[in-house]
């Protein structure tokens, strides 16, 4: 738990958030600012500051994170598909330094950047 950490202190419970999924692994929430019908941050409960942090330590997390977005997805009624980004560091766009993924659908998304 990193105290300065923004989704440290959703996953503790110190800042509201609007939950769908938890487990031991795995804290998932909506997006504050969605840019799709279903938007929601896929969040490993341990502090990983992004994918540069991912190492054979801690890298299970990563994959409770998968297990839990097919979960998700299935929860959430994605059967046609979803997108799932992770944006890692400054160049990558990422705005909160802690390691999340961004679990889009609910609409056909078009634009594409590969
Ligand atoms: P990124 O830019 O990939 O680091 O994504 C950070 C995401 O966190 C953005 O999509 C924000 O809208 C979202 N976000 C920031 N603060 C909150 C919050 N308190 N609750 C839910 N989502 C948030
Ligand atoms: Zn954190």
């Amino acid at each position: 738990m990193d105290q300065d950490c923004l989704f440290c202190r959703i996953i503790a419970g110190e800042i509201p958030s609007s939950k769908v999924y938890e487990d031991e692994y795995v804290f998932a929430f909506r997006d504050i600012n969605p840019q799709a019908p279903v938007h929601i941050l896929v969040v490993p409960k341990k502090h990983i500051c992004c994918a540069c942090g991912i190492n054979e330590n801690n890298s299970l997390y990563v994959a409770k994170c998968f297990e839990a977005i097919a979960k998700i997805a299935k929860q959430e009624g994605l059967m046609n598909g979803f997108r799932v980004i992770n944006n890692c560091g400054e160049d990558g766009g990422q705005t909160v330094m802690h390691l999340h993924f961004h679990l889009i659908g609910g609409v056909k998304l078009s634009e594409k950047i590969l």
